[in-house]
This record gives structure tokens, C-alpha cells and sequence, in this order.
């Protein structure tokens, strides 16, 4: 016996290394340098952590998991990036729309949130949101709203990871009366999450034309001070522009760098009124950039230069926008979609915005715009495991000549089926594991039936 043991120990470290978990699939799409797509691949995890991606023999010589995940039919990706959005507002979803946004927000928005958000709607809203979203394949999301306290519990709860700033902005919102309570909310809320593994917390100034120079300058000062990134709203309108030029005498771009504002890590959603010296300081600051086709597109915004971003290297990533009105879901497959087209309609050129960038845009660049490059974006050792499986056994799926084309073109978010954040699975055969979605739906109608009375009051 005691032979029996000694021999054991002997053999033992060359046995396999252990694993929590081993997930193999048709396709293994990592994102990584390389851009290896590993067919019959597989990926090992442990903890957090992805400790390999390689060929599903190798990765079942070298590793012993305790968990497996088979998807011979499938393909195994980096969880999808969403770089801006309002989670909380898809209790608004569908308020109103087909409208001028002037008119979107007196009549409907301002008073729908003036009259309805609390604490309790932003969970809700944010469960709801973190539900749609782990379901069609987003993994880390970006966002800016009220209680954002309210917003980091939801999303810690339901596991995904967020970006997530408190909206500063110079008129009273649902939370704060001024910009400055605002501000000191947003210090607390950077101590809080400050170092948690799934929540990074921002600070969020709504915009040029909606904050002081003094508040925007103070909210520079307060992110650097907590090494946090700074999200904000940058030329959506062509309404924003002509205001600043006017006001200013040079675009938001130029007048927030003049005020020191891209000093730091920053993520600006829209940038679709930019030009060439816009784009410069974009660059040389690293200013992440969040395109949001749908929203752009539903708006009548315009169309961002994402193409010529993309010949600069820009961090450009996608975002869905708002659900209440602008967009109105949080499906990250159709922005990769629309982005690709929109790019090829706009130039008159079908090469622009190729599948594979698209793709790019929602994994590895997306993460590059949020300044998280080493964490995630895509399937190496050593990064966060926060992977998707998508299944290729529907009409939509086949044949397969190319998987980025597959991704961006054919496939759908109701083909994702299986979600990991952190080495944490949230989503088995396309059911929420963290989320209660009969709970959360039922709530969803009970707020839409207390928005809707809300507004016939006056
Ligand atoms: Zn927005």
C-alpha cells in the first residue's frame, strides 16, 4: 500500500493539471493577437480565469476539469462588450417613438423619469436590462443612469460586469438636485465598488451642452484622482455641434480637450458630428469611442465616420443606446449588423466595415475602448473567463464558409445559449441561472401600467 502511494505522488505531476471547467466547441473564435479560430477547440478555466485556449485534444491531454461544457455544435466566443447604454430605461421601453427628440423628451422621457424613477424602478429596470442582455450574448456593459448604487447591486446580483457611471448633469435629476450632489454621490459610489471584481465604477457627465465647464473639469479631476474612466455623451446632434460653435467658436471635441476633459481614461458615446481634427485629438488623448448605429439611425442622428475611425486605429466599440426610445433592445448582434451596413450604405463601398472588424468591434476593440484590454475582449490564458457559446444547428446557421460572416450577418442573439462572466455560468441552454425571468417580466408590465397613468396626470 504504501508502495502503491509513494508510486502515486510520483505520477501525480504529470497528470493532468486541474480545471474548474472545460467548455469544447465546433469553433473556438478567441480574438486573440493571432486571431486563432480553433475548430474542434476547447477552452480550460480556472476561477476567474482562463488558464488556456487550444485544440480540444490538447486542452483534454493537459487539463482535468471538474465541470464540462460540450458544444460540438457551436461556437465558443468572447463575451460581447456593449460600451454604452441605460439599462435601467428598459422599463420605458417603447414609451413613444417615431419622434423629433426635442419632443421624446419634454413630453415623454423627463416626465416619465420625473414621476417614476426610484430606487426599486432602477432595479427592476436594471434586472430586466441585465436579463436581455445575458440572453443575447453581452457579458460587459457600460452605463450611465440614477441610482447607480441601485444599478452596480442588480448587475453584481445578476453577475455580469458593468461599467457604470451616476449621471452628472446641471438640472435636477430623479437623485440629485445639483451636479455637485451628484459629484459627491459618484465619490462614494467610486469607494464602494472600488477594486470588485465585476463592477468598474465612472464618473458619467451627461454631456458638453448639459454640464458647466466647472463640473465637466471637476468630474476630469475626481475620475483621475480614483483612476477611474470617464463616460460621456459627445456630438450625437448636428444640434449639439452648431450650439457649440456658436457658443464656442470650436466643436465639443475641441472645446472639451481645451478643457483638459480627455486627460485621462475616457469612453465618449456617439462621436457621429466629428471631423479630421476632431478625430486627431480622439486619437492622440486614446478617447474610447462608443458607436451606436441603431440609436444614430432611429434618431436621424447621422452616421458616424466609423470607417475613417477605423483607418486611424481608434478604440471603437458599440453600444445599444437607450431601449426607451432610441434603439429599443440591447442586442448586440444587431449593432454589429447594422454597423457593417451602415458603413457600406454611407461610403458606397461594400468592403468598408468587413464582418470580421464588426466582430472585432464588439469583443477585443470594445475593450480597448473601455481601457480593459488585458481583462477581456477575448478567449487567452490569463483573461477573465467571460465567454459565450452560440449554437449552429438552426436554418440561419447553415451552411458555415465563414464564422465572422456567420457572426455578424446570419447569426442571431436568441442563438446564444450558454453565458460565463468571471468563470461564473449566468446562462445554461439559453435560461438564466442569477435571474428570476418570469419575476422580472411580470414586474416590467406592473411598471409599464404605473408609467402609463402616470402621464395622463398632470
Ligand atoms: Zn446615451
Amino acid at each position: 500500500m504504501r508502495l502503491f502511494c509513494s508510486f502515486f505522488l510520483f505520477i501525480a505531476p504529470l497528470a493532468a493539471e486541474s480545471a474548474d471547467w472545460i467548455w469544447t466547441g465546433r469553433y473556438v473564435v478567441t480574438m486573440d493577437a493571432q486571431r486563432r479560430v480553433i475548430e474542434n477547440g476547447a477552452l480550460a478555466i480556472r476561477g476567474e480565469r482562463i488558464l488556456a485556449a487550444g485544440p480540444k485534444s490538447e486542452i483534454e491531454r493537459r487539463y482535468q476539469a471538474h465541470h464540462r461544457l460540450d458544444r460540438p455544435d457551436a461556437i465558443l466566443a468572447p463575451g460581447l462588450i456593449d460600451t454604452h447604454t441605460h439599462a435601467a430605461m428598459s422599463l420605458l421601453r417603447g414609451i413613444a417613438d417615431d419622434l423629433r427628440l426635442q419632443e421624446w423628451l419634454e413630453r415623454y422621457i423627463f416626465p416619465a423619469e420625473a414621476r417614476n424613477v426610484t430606487p426599486e424602478f432602477v432595479r427592476w429596470g436594471t434586472r430586466l436590462g441585465c436579463l436581455e442582455m445575458l440572453l443575447s450574448g453581452t457579458t460587459t456593459y457600460t452605463d450611465m443612469y440614477y441610482f447607480e448604487d441601485v444599478v452596480a447591486e442588480a448587475t453584481k446580483e445578476a453577475g455580469m460586469r458593468g461599467v457604470l457611471g451616476e449621471t452628472i448633469i446641471g438640472f435636477p435629476s430623479p437623485d440629485s438636485k445639483t451636479p455637485n450632489i451628484a459629484l459627491e454621490f459618484t465619490g462614494r459610489f467610486l469607494s464602494r465598488f472600488h477594486d470588485d471584481p465585476l463592477i468598474v465604477p465612472a464618473v458619467a457627465p451627461h454631456a458638453i451642452y448639459t454640464n458647466s465647464d466647472e463640473t465637466l473639469q471637476a468630474c476630469r479631476a475626481l475620475a483621475n484622482r480614483h483612476g477611474a474612466p470617464l463616460i460621456i455623451h459627445l456630438s450625437e446632434t448636428k444640434q449639439e455641434n452648431d450650439e457649440c460653435m456658436t457658443k464656442r467658436h470650436v466643436t465639443p471635441t475641441q472645446a472639451l480637450d481645451t478643457l483638459g476633459i480627455f486627460n485621462g481614461r475616457t469612453v465618449a458615446a456617439h462621436a457621429v458630428w466629428v471631423d479630421e481634427a476632431d478625430l486627431a485629438i480622439l486619437k492622440s488623448r486614446g478617447v474610447g469611442i462608443a458607436h451606436c448605429p441603431s440609436s444614430n439611425m432611429k434618431l436621424a442622428s447621422g452616421i458616424a465616420p466609423v470607417t475613417r475611425m477605423l483607418a486611424l486605429n481608434l478604440a471603437v466599440g458599440l453600444g445599444p443606446d437607450g431601449p426607451a426610445g432610441s434603439n429599443n433592445d440591447f442586442n448586440m448582434f444587431e449593432e454589429m449588423d447594422l454597423a457593417a451596413k451602415l458603413q457600406k450604405v454611407t461610403t458606397g463601398d461594400p468592403r468598408n466595415l468587413p464582418a470580421q472588424a464588426a466582430f472585432e468591434m464588439s469583443t477585443i476593440r470594445g475593450a480597448r475602448a473601455l481601457g480593459m484590454e488585458k481583462e477581456i475582449g477575448s478567449l487567452e490564458a490569463g483573461k477573465r473567463a467571460d465567454l459565450i457559446s452560440i449554437r449552429l444547428d438552426r436554418p440561419n446557421a447553415v451552411p458555415l464558409y465563414n464564422v465572422y460572416s456567420q457572426l455578424v450577418y446570419a447569426l442571431k442573439g436568441s442563438d446564444v445559449e450558454d453565458v460565463m462572466v468571471n468563470g461564473k455560468l449566468l446562462v445554461k441552454d439559453s435560461q438564466p441561472l442569477t435571474l428570476n425571468a418570469a419575476q422580472i417580466e411580470a414586474k416590467a408590465r406592473e411598471y409599464r401600467d404605473q408609467v402609463r397613468q402616470s402621464l395622463t396626470r398632470n
